[in-house]
């Protein structure tokens, strides 16, 4: 049956990636409002009414905002750690909330879903790798660097999502305030151009088809930097990788083309 996906935003302004297989469509993360979520699933053909669950990575509201709204509105499971309800201060029903813990997969609609800790400013912030008839995505956004654990995880998938959140030059320089600016930067802050590149160039195994660079800042990057940058690694790194990878941006304002395996 596969697998597919498409990201309906990704950026500060909100975060939220559809991924479906057969009749299952699930949501990870509905950092839009839950209005312009519906929105954005029917501008994709797909009626909200069809969501089967929610899941989510971590309490911030460009990953929550539309969570509870939506989940509501719904009658949807929500499948959050802990941590991450608590620190949202989310009100939801408590027959439709599914607890979940780094390191523990669990199933959502028949795929599995491995979350695993990230490290980030949130309580207990986690990423996904999602699996149905051998095809292996993962959705690693909000992160402050590429641990040991995330590239185990991210080895043999078919497709990655990852935050290529800033160019270190424009953060310096740009417009935030300094103990933000820190933040950002910070081991459990955003990934920079720079750091995905090396990724791509040394520790990534090759093997996705796809990779979509996401949560790009909108004051401290540009989509073209991002994408020079993670271009010239897989080049650098041999030109065989560089073609059987392809790279794509994710935009906070308009939903992605849907990528199917
Ligand atoms: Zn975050
Ligand atoms: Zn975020």
């Amino acid at each position: 049956m596969g697998l597919s996906f498409t990201l309906l935003g990704s950026g500060s302004s909100g975060n939220s990636t559809l991924v479906s297989s057969g009749d299952a469509h699930i949501l990870v993360d509905v950092g839009l409002s839950g209005r312009e979520t519906a929105r954005r699933l029917r501008e994709y053909g797909l009626s909200p009414e069809r969501i089967s669950a929610i899941v989510v990575s971590h309490e911030h509201g460009d990953h929550c905002r539309g969570v509870a709204p939506l989940a509501k509105h719904l009658g949807v499971p929500v499948f959050i750690t802990d941590g991450a309800l608590q620190a949202s201060e989310m009100r939801l029903d408590p027959r439709k909330r599914q607890r979940i813990e780094s390191g523990v997969p669990f199933d959502v609609s028949g795929l599995l879903f491995t979350p695993f800790a990230v490290p980030h400013d949130s309580v207990d912030p986690i990423a996904f790798r999602i699996e149905k008839d051998g095809v292996k995505i993962a959705v690693v956004l909000d992160l402050g660097y590429i641990t040991n654990l995330v590239v185990e995880r991210l080895k043999g998938c078919d497709a990655i999502v990852l935050e290529s959140n800033h160019d270190i030059n424009m953060l310096r320089v740009g417009p935030y305030p300094w103990a933000l600016k820190q933040r950002v930067m910070s081991r459990r802050g955003h990934l920079s151009n720079d750091v995905v590149a090396e990724y791509l160039g040394t520790r990534f195994d090759g093997k996705a088809r796809h990779v979509i660079l996401a949560h790009l800042s909108e004051k401290n990057n540009l989509p073209e930097l991002a994408l020079l940058s993670a271009r010239k690694a897989l080049e650098q790194r041999s030109r065989l990788l560089a073609n059987q990878t392809k790279l794509a941006l994710a935009s906070a304002n308009q939903i992605s083309t849907a990528y199917c395996y």
